[in-house]
């Protein structure tokens, strides 16, 4: 499951999948063997984990039931028999099972999970990817003296993971990245699919396009307009046809159906790339004057931006919580004019929610700022611009001011840089 991009555009702008270069090192990548594991059900198992009686009744795990407006988040085996689906709202799930079990999700258990998935692939190789909160890439081709072939390491990983867990993972084995990917779709639940160089034109090239990593809804549509439909059609394809249609990435998708993927396995820790970001406190008194929600809001959003930076993200959209001292709470959220990973953008837009439900408040509880919507930080590339347009100078001024901030804070502790507000503020 990857709950980010359905379409790839955006993430093969940010991830290492690139043309080919000619750096010597292709030729090494050729006699590569990557895994790609991928949990089944993620969540729906996690639950199941520590609620064992759920594994005998078809179960989904859901967001906001009781708003109707939910959706599956994950189903168990039992439920997909009765044909629930990831995506659905729930309402249509109890349609086909009116029996159905819904679980809300547990936070904190997903990702705790994760990690210690995460921690057993590094038994095998220090080169894991994780992509998503229930998927990672390994290369394990420095591995085979110690734990045999890929495929013996995949059956080993897989055991492991059902025995020390108690979920079950597919492995796909392949020469690159998108071919893991795609054999850990092939087989499931818990199974090896081995797609070795050798064979892979057989096993590959019959399946749908839209079965291949970065293609997602509108570029199938966009291939199936000029006449592919197969992995195969898209090999096939007419350079001046793809280029014509799909441009740049329809050229270096076409190399990923011809087996071309150099992209390398990189390695970048447990810290998987965030949805959203979030930050909330309750702080030592309640919030009762503009400045003292105006501290609150800053000192929150400070961490936030910090956070997307260090992602290389921007949100699109601000929310914020409330809790008043009777401790009901509500939410109110807007989209942005233009994305943003600045404080100073995200406080003031998050102070105005605040005060536009001034109504519903006299006294706030606790509060907590969310970043939504997130895109990559280069997304919006005025930096390249001739003539920028005066906020997009502020902002660009205003970015080097805080990302300064982030690598003092980075080099000599987080207290080294406050806002001025935090000395000593009874709040915190
Ligand atoms: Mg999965």
């Amino acid at each position: 499951m990857y709950m980010g991009y359905n379409d790839g555009s955006a993430l093969m702008r940010t991830s290492n999948f690139r043309e080919k270069s000619d750096d010597g090192a292709t030729e090494k990548r050729k006699s590569r063997t990557i895994l790609h594991c991928d949990a089944n059900s993620f969540f729906a198992s996690c639950e199941t984990a520590i609620h064992p009686e759920y594994a005998s009744v078809p179960m989904a795990v859901c967001g906001s039931v009781e708003e109707r407006h939910g959706i599956v988040l994950a189903r168990n085996e039992l439920a997909k028999k009765y044909g629930v689906t990831t995506a659905e709202p729930v309402w249509q799930a109890k349609n086909k099972c009116p029996q159905l079990v819904t679980v809300r999700p547990t936070y904190g258990l997903y990702s705790e999970m994760s990690e210690k998935m995460n921690k057993i692939f590094y038994d095998y190789t220090d080169c894991v990817e994780p992509f998503g909160i229930d998927e990672s890439w390994l290369d394990v081709s420095g591995s085979f003296k110690l734990f045999g072939n890929g495929k013996s390491i995949a059956d080993s990983i897989r055991e492991r993971i059902k025995n020390e867990l108690n979920i079950t993972v597919s492995v796909g084995v392949s020469f690159n990245k998108v071919f893991a990917k795609l054999g850990s779709d092939m087989k499931k639940p818990n199974a090896t699919t081995v797609i070795p160089r050798e064979r892979f034109v057989p096993i590959v090239w019959p399946l749908p396009v839209s079965d291949l990593l970065f293609v997602g809804s509108s570029t199938t549509k966009a291939l199936n307009r000029i006449g592919v439909y197969s992995i195969g059609d898209l090999a096939c394809c007419d350079e001046s046809v793809i280029r014509k249609n799909l441009g740049k990435n329809g050229i270096l998708l076409r190399e990923f159906a011809r087996g071309n993927d150099y992209s390398e396995v990189t390695v970048s820790g447990y810290e998987p790339t965030p949805k959203s970001v979030s930050n909330g406190m309750t702080f030592r008194e309640n919030l009762k004057t503009r400045d003292d929600i105006s501290f609150a809001i800053t000192y929150l959003s400070m961490s936030v931006a910090e956070r997307l930076r260090r992602h290389k993200l921007c949100c699109n959209n601000v929310a914020v919580t409330v809790r008043l001292p009777d401790l009901t709470a509500f939410s109110h959220s807007v989209s942005l004019a233009h994305p943003t990973c600045l404080c100073k953008e995200i406080s003031k837009v998050a102070l105005s929610l605040v005060y536009a439900k001034k109504a519903m408040w006299e006294e706030i509880y606790s509060v907590t700022v969310h970043a939504e919507k997130l895109t990559p930080e280069g997304d919006f590339g005025y930096q390249q611009k001739l003539f920028p347009e005066a906020w997009e100078k502020k902002y660009e001024k205003s970015h080097s001011l805080e990302a300064a901030v982030d690598s003092i804070r980075e080099r000599f502790g987080k207290s080294a840089v406050k806002i001025a507000s935090a000395i000593d503020n009874r709040l915190v």
